[in-house]
C-alpha cells in the first residue's frame, strides 16, 4: 500500500480480497477441484516461509545491495520454485523408488540394524557425511558428463545469486541427482527421525549458500558450507570448484577445493548459452544442437 509502484500494492489488495472472499483462514484445505495431487498449500506455505525469513536477510545483510529482489530473472526462477513445488509428490516418488527397485540386492538387515540403534544425532551427522559424499560425485558427474551438463548448466545460468536463484534447477537434473543421493542412505537404513531431520537441512542449507548474504564465519569457513564457498561454485572463472553442498572438506580430499578471500567478480556461464525464460529452459537441454 506504501510503495510508488501502485499497480503491486492494487494487486497485493485485490489478491486479500479474493481470498477473504473464498473463505480466508477458514477455508479446508485440499478440496479444491481435486488440487490434492498438486503441492499447492506446501508451495505456498515454503513461499511464505522462504520469502519471510531470507528477503529481510538480504535486505539487512546484502552482499550486493543494489541487485534487489525483482532482479533480472526473478520470474523464471520462481517459475521454477513454484512447479517442483507443485509436483512435490511426482518428484518425492521420482526419487525414493528407484534406490528400492535396482538396489533392494545391497540391503542387509544386520547392517541396517546396527546403523539405525544409534543415537538420532549421531546419525544425522553420518547421513549429512553419507549424502554429501554422493552428492559430491553426482555433482561432478553432471560438470564433466555433456549430456547430464545440459540439464545442469540451466542452474548455472544464473547470473544473480539469491534465495530463489537456489530454485533454477531442471526437473531431470532434480530428480536424478536426489534419487543417486539416496541410494546409500536407503541402502545404509537410517532411522526416518534423522532422515526427514536431515531433509529439513538440505532445504534450507542448500537456499542459504545461494543467498545474496555477505555473512563470514571464520574458521567455520573451512568446515561448513557458506554462501561464498557455493558462490565461487557459480562463478564464471575459475569453473568446476566447490562441488560439495555442506562440507568443503570433501573438495579438499579430490582437489576442487576454492576459497578466496573475496566473492566472486560475476556469476553464470561464459557464453551465456541457456535461454532466459522457463519453458526454454525447460525444453533446451533435449534439443538438438550443433
Ligand atoms: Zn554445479
Ligand atoms: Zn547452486
Amino acid at each position: 500500500m506504501l510503495s510508488r509502484r501502485t499497480r503491486l500494492g492494487l494487486s497485493a489488495i485485490a489478491l486479500v480480497v479474493i481470498a477473504t472472499l473464498l473463505g480466508g483462514s477458514q477455508a479446508p484445505i485440499g478440496t479444491l477441484g481435486g488440487t490434492r495431487a498438486l503441492g499447492l498449500d506446501w508451495f505456498l506455505l515454503n513461499i511464505l516461509v522462504l520469502a519471510m525469513l531470507f528477503v529481510p536477510l538480504e535486505r539487512v545483510f546484502a552482499r550486493l545491495p543494489e541487485q534487489g529482489i525483482f532482479r533480472p530473472g526473478w520470474l523464471t526462477d520462481l517459475l521454477h520454485f513454484g512447479v517442483s513445488h507443485l509436483l512435490v509428490q511426482v518428484t518425492v516418488l521420482l526419487t525414493l523408488v528407484p534406490a528400492a527397485v535396482f538396489f533392494r540386492w545391497a540391503v542387509h538387515p544386520a547392517i541396517q540394524g546396527a546403523i539405525a540403534s544409534q543415537p538420532a544425532l549421531l546419525q544425522f551427522v553420518e547421513i549429512v557425511v553419507v549424502a554429501d559424499l554422493s552428492e559430491y560425485a553426482v555433482h561432478r558427474l553432471f560438470h564433466a558428463v555433456p549430456l547430464l551438463w545440459r540439464f545442469h548448466a540451466v542452474h548455472h545460468s544464473s547470473e544473480a545469486m539469491d534465495w530463489l536463484a537456489s530454485s533454477r534447477i531442471h526437473l531431470v537434473d532434480a530428480v536424478v541427482t536426489r534419487a543417486l543421493a539416496f541410494v546409500p542412505l536407503y541402502v545404509l537404513g537410517f532411522s526416518t527421525g534423522p532422515v526427514y531431520a536431515y531433509l529439513v537441512f538440505v532445504s534450507f542449507h542448500a537456499i542459504f549458500v545461494h543467498a545474496n548474504v555477505r555473512f563470514r564465519f571464520g574458521i567455520l569457513e573451512r568446515i561448513v558450507g557458506t554462501p561464498k564457498f557455493h558462490h565461487w561454485h557459480h562463478a564464471t572463472a575459475p569453473i568446476d570448484r566447490n562441488f560439495a553442498i555442506h562440507l568443503p572438506i570433501i573438495d579438499r580430499v579430490f582437489g576442487t577445493y576454492w576459497m578466496p578471500e573475496h566473492f566472486p567478480a560475476a556469476y553464470g556461464i561464459d557464453g551465456e548459452p541457456v535461454p532466459r525464460r522457463y519453458l526454454a529452459q525447460l525444453v533446451w537441454p533435449f534439443q538438438r544442437r550443433a
